[in-house]
């Protein structure tokens, strides 16, 4: 296991998982499994207790040890739950975002976002894809995701197009296009490798055709994965037709934004043409049920998109937007949605829900293999453990089942990224839940009263 050998003859591990379960091949049921990491590698997984000197030991009691989830879309700088925009539909929700985070300070930012990367973790993720929604400050949402401990592609809602009401955008497109390049440098990297930057058009509505090719351009360039909304609200993705002669995903198509390192956020208004784009490309899809249906986006077409095999995922989305980052409640909302709105009962069935939770992980850079997602040897050892049983979780020959439709983020019970046990017996490891929440308060209290009207 290539192991440092000490005086007992014993390899050497850094952390040994003992007393879990995890599923079998076909996920009709649980195994036992032990498993071993190695700075951030695991290094051993398997039924068979291995004969090996650890550095430390967690008992997980049962639980059940999962690869860690993948939230694919997500902005944690929204985590300040003011419920001032709730009852929104997206254009009037857009505008009082933008409006509210413009008066927010560099500690105001902080906070909100550090607890929407906590909350991430506490619920079981391990990568977020999260796109800045704080106008210039970006590096402090990167500078907060960084210090969380989490695992992220981080980038901002770069725009260059007035949308709507919204405020004419300050920087020209060459300007913007420099800013990408340039947080790009800062970012590309940091925290040990756990974050890497991405090159985020914020979507079609809110930039120039020239913007979406310049982005094009530079994620060639500096070899970086691209991030975008596409299609997500009727109006929007309507006026693409009357801008451009062609559907949003056909323009994005046609500018090379779509490809196997671009991830589309929500994708509600397609049609099979451009579903068939969206499979052909290897654009991974990011579904946000939440968001879809708080602030009236609508329903996508997810179950067709799967039968024509598009890459897809899901994501929790902004807390503003979603209500939270908990993505256990988008698996059980999309599971629902798709069966509710086809009316097929067989509508994205659990194995096709768990390969959404967890199985992007080769998108994102961080596995070498494709396919139904599981632990194995050599993986980056990002773990989630879902504690078992419990009153809602008893039938381990149906867990995917109780995962899908049962459990929520207060079942984690251990979470491991890059090796780092953030989450130990349901608790934050390197932070004081108690601290961060009082952190956001005091942050709030001196926070300028949010309004959704224009002052
Ligand atoms: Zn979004």
């Amino acid at each position: 296991m290539g192991e440092v050998a000490v005086d007992s003859g014993k390899p050497v591990v850094d952390l040994l998982i003992i007393n879990g379960q995890t599923f079998t091949a076909s996920l009709d049921g649980l195994d036992p499994v032990y498993v071993a990491v190695v700075g951030d590698r695991v290094t051993y997984c398997g039924q068979a207790r291995p004969d090996v000197h650890a550095r430390r030991t967690v008992d997980v009691r049962g639980g059940v040890v999962l690869p860690g989830l993948i939230s694919a879309h997500t902005h944690v700088a929204q985590a300040f739950g003011t419920g001032i925009f709730d009852d929104l539909h997206l254009t009037q929700w857009l505008v009082t975002l933008r409006r509210s985070y413009s008066t927010l300070t560099d500690e105001q930012v902080y906070a909100a976002s550090l607890l929407g990367a906590l909350e991430s973790i506490r619920s079981g993720v391990t990568f977020i894809n999260d796109m800045a929604t704080a106008g210039q400050r970006y590096d402090v949402v990167a500078q907060a995701i960084a210090d969380s401990g989490i695992r992220a592609h981080v980038g901002s809602a770069f725009l260059d197009r007035q949308e709507g009401d919204s405020p004419v955008p300050a920087s020209s497109t060459d300007a913007v296009l420099d800013e990408m390049r340039d947080f790009h440098e800062r970012w590309d990297g940091a925290g040990s490798g756990r974050i890497r930057a991405a090159i985020t058009p914020v979507g079609l509505p809110s930039c120039s055709e020239a913007l979406m090719r310049g982005a094009v351009e530079l994620a060639a360039d500096l070899d970086a994965p691209l991030h975008t909304h596409c299609s997500e609200e009727k109006e929007a993705t309507a006026e693409a037709v009357e801008r451009f002669g062609e559907s949003e995903v056909s323009v994005l198509d046609r500018l090379g934004v779509l490809g196997p390192r671009t991830t589309a956020a929500h994708c509600v208004w397609v049609d099979d043409t451009d579903i068939g784009a969206l499979a052909r490309s290897g654009t991974l899809v990011a579904h946000c049920p939440s968001t879809n249906l708080k602030i009236t986006d609508g329903i996508a077409p997810v179950e067709l998109m799967r039968q024509a095999g598009v890459k897809l995922a899901l994501g929790t989305d902004g807390a503003a937007s979603s209500g939270g980052y908990d993505l256990l409640q988008e698996a059980r909302l999309a599971s629902m949605l798709a069966k509710g709105a086809t009316m097929d009962s067989r509508a994205l069935p659990n194995d096709a829900i768990w390969g959404m939770l967890a199985g992007s992980a080769q998108h994102f850079g961080n596995a070498d293999r494709d396919g139904s997602p599981g632990l194995y040897e050599g993986m980056l050892a990002d773990i989630a453990v879902i504690a078992y049983p419990r009153l809602h979780l008893v039938d381990e020959r149906r867990f995917l089942s109780n995962l899908v439709f049962s459990a929520t983020a207060a079942d984690v019970g251990w979470v491991l990224i890059g090796g780092q046990m953030l989450v130990e017996d349901g608790c934050l490891t390197q932070y004081d839940e108690i601290e961060a929440m009082e952190r956001v308060r005091r942050a709030m209290a001196s926070l300028a009263p949010l309004t959704t009207k224009e002052t």
